[in-house]
């Protein structure tokens, strides 16, 4: 591998046969799909079976990192964990911190492709490019943190360890795959977990003492110098940015309430500030490898992870639930046994509201009263989804899947995209929300939906236009395209987020893509413009469609639910406001160079260079 950043080296695991070996990571995979999310979605286009099974053996599992994962660039932190989808049955991709991914490189590899299924409960050991299968048969029905210290113990403190809990054991469809014990650093999206699961695959755990050598060094240091300001750390400025952000949030219109049937939850945000306040001040910052922002929902007690926006909406406010110690308990069980906090509050609070319209009853729930606001029986449910024990083995299905299987009535109160929940942020409160979740790849998905920090273009407010569908498409294809490149180099999407900047002065706004390009190619020695990377962006994100063609994607899934398109949130600054959402999606298409049908013209797969898929 001519270039610096990449180890150069994937590690091919298939499990049936019990063989490992590694192969050479491609300068032109380099060139053409980066890293993380682009380069997974090449190995597993290359690798799809049109009939397969997501949880059948032949569904590769890949772990992959990027060429700046490691290095000493600001925010590279991330590994991306990608499959085909056993929630959706279409691409699934899940991004989680930490350091696990700068000690795989370490250890000698870029990424993992793991096939095939073991006869019993095994762990991989990566130990400085010495690989072994394990036998894991002690650690079976042992949760995430257990596992990561009883693996820690026996093989090196110091490694890290990827695992899944019972979830991922038993094959809930929303399971995660949880990094480094407590401190919960997770690939939570798309049920990545269950296939871990489905291979009898236990952890991953990796220990490494090799360089990773950068390509202008001394150039990229000075970069990276005057790019950044000096650190803010002091708890003041902390609770200041979380304050306003997570009020912001709520101000905003954005968390659900009550399966997003109502648009306020009465004492929602004062309990909310009050816990971010005792969460700021009495916890600590758990960073990613070169974190530069320190988010708050970072943030351990005891090396354990506390709370994150993506639980206290779907576990809280969804469920009609304030109380944040009872939230807090939710977060646990969801990393203890290993399952996405998003899909666990889509599921139970569509079980909520089937509950209280009488679909489903005390008799289906084991006695529970599945109430919104009930606490306990939240907690409860939890647990039997994570066991799938009595009717936790319907929501353990997903909220797609359990409504078919509850039947017809139920089906209208199944609030995901794709399969995939709805995360916490309202599409009836933002235009780009509601488009991005209609058209992503993965389903209803949050992340890819700010604007790029382009030169030129970095100052768009975009609050005035949040209403307004002319001009929608184009921001949310060039967002959409400009993520697929973050999550390529694999750098968090906190480092261009200036309202989340907790440890950086307020006058800071982030990074721009001019820096992100210099830093790429004073890392690897690749010479691209942001042109050409926003060209690759495109790419990956068509291929990651064509694979959902092949899977037989039906371009009337590119939508909302019904509610979020018919029903006002009659609360807030959103409370009028219904998403223009079949105008939008046909201006996307239109943006996208794609026909009525979904399918890729033949002149952008040419444009593109993906013919040959
Ligand atoms: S902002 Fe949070 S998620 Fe991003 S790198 Fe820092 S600690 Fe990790």
């Amino acid at each position: 591998m001519k270039y610096k950043g990449y180890i150069g080296k994937i590690l091919k695991v298939d499990l049936t046969e019990r063989k490992v070996e590694s192969i050479p990571l491609s300068e032109k995979l380099a060139e053409d799909f980066i890293g993380g999310g682009g380069i997974s979605a090449k190995i597993i286009s290359e690798m799809l079976l049109t009939e397969m099974k997501p949880l059948d053996e032949s569904n590769p599992l890949v772990f992959m990192t990027g060429p700046l994962t490691g290095t000493i660039i600001p925010w590279s932190g991330r590994h991306c964990v990608a499959s085909i989808s056993p929630l959706t049955d279409f691409w699934g991709e899940s991004y989680a911190g930490g350091t696990w991914g700068k000690e795989l490189k370490k250890a000698g590899f870029d990424g993992i492709i793991v096939t095939g299924k073991a006869d019993r409960p095994v762990y991989l050991k990566i130990m400085n490019q010495i690989v072994t299968i394990e036998d894991a048969t002690a650690l079976k029905g042992k949760d995430t943190y257990e596992t990561d210290a009883l693996l820690r113990k026996c093989c090196d403190e110091k490694a890290k360890v990827a695992a899944i809990g019972v979830a991922g054991e038993n094959l809930i469809r929303f399971a995660s795959i949880i990094h480094e014990g407590p401190a919960a650093r997770t690939a939570a999206r798309c049920g990545v977990g269950a296939v871990m699961g489905s291979k009898n695959l236990k952890a991953i755990v990796v220990k490494g003492q090799g360089d990773i050598e950068l390509a202008k060094k001394e150039r990229l240091v000075k970069s990276i110098k005057d790019a950044l300001p000096e650190l803010v750390t002091n708890t003041e400025h902390r609770l200041r940015k979380a304050r306003s952000v997570f009020s912001m949030f709520i101000d905003d219109g954005r968390p659900g309430v009550n399966n997003w049937r109502d648009g306020e939850l009465e004492g929602f945000k004062e309990s909310l500030l009050e816990e971010i306040e005792t969460h700021v001040r009495e916890t600590k910052p758990y960073l990613c490898a070169g974190c530069r922002t320190g988010c708050v929902e970072s943030n351990v007690s005891a090396g354990e992870r506390q709370t994150v926006w993506e639980v206290i909406a779907p576990l809280g406010s969804q469920c009609g639930i304030t109380d944040m110690k009872c939230v807090r308990k939710a977060y646990e069980i969801c990393n203890r046994h290993g399952i996405d906090s998003i899909s666990a509050g889509g599921t139970i609070s569509f079980a909520m509201e089937c509950f209280e319209e009488g679909i489903i009853t005390e008799k289906d729930t084991d006695g529970l009263k599945l109430t919104f606001g009930n606490g306990d029986a939240m907690l409860s449910m939890l647990e039997k989804i994570c066991k799938k024990d009595a009717f936790g083995a319907v929501l353990a299905e997903g909220t797609r899947k359990a409504a078919r299987l509850i039947g017809p009535t139920a089906e209208k109160f199944a609030m995901e995209v794709k399969g995939l929940e709805v995360p916490a942020h309202d599409p009836r409160a933002y235009n780009f929300f509601a488009l991005t979740y209609a058209t992503d790849n993965r389903g209803a998905h949050h992340i890819s939906v700010l604007n790029p920090r382009v030169e030129g273009s970095d100052l768009i407010d975009l609050k005035p236009l949040r209403f307004v569908a002319d001009g929608a498409a184009a921001i949310v294809v060039r967002r959409q395209n400009y993520s697929n490149i973050l999550n390529s180099l694999l750098l968090c999407m906190f480092c261009e987020v200036a309202f989340a900047q907790y440890y950086t002065p307020t006058e800071f706004q982030g990074l721009t893509a001019k820096e992100i390009t210099n830093w790429f190619n004073l890392a690897t020695g690749l010479e691209k413009d942001f042109k050409s990377l926003m060209h690759a962006g495109e790419k990956m994100f068509n291929l990651k469609h064509l694979v959902n063609l092949k899977r037989g994607l039906d371009p009337t899934s590119d939508s909302l639910p019904e509610r979020f398109i018919t029903i006002k949130r009659k609360h807030g600054p959103a409370s009028e406001h219904i998403p223009q959402i079949k105008e939008m999606v046909e201006d996307y298409y239109h943006h996208r160079g794609w026909e009525n049908s979904g399918k890729i013209k033949a002149e952008k797969l040419e444009e593109l260079g993906l013919v040959e898929l």
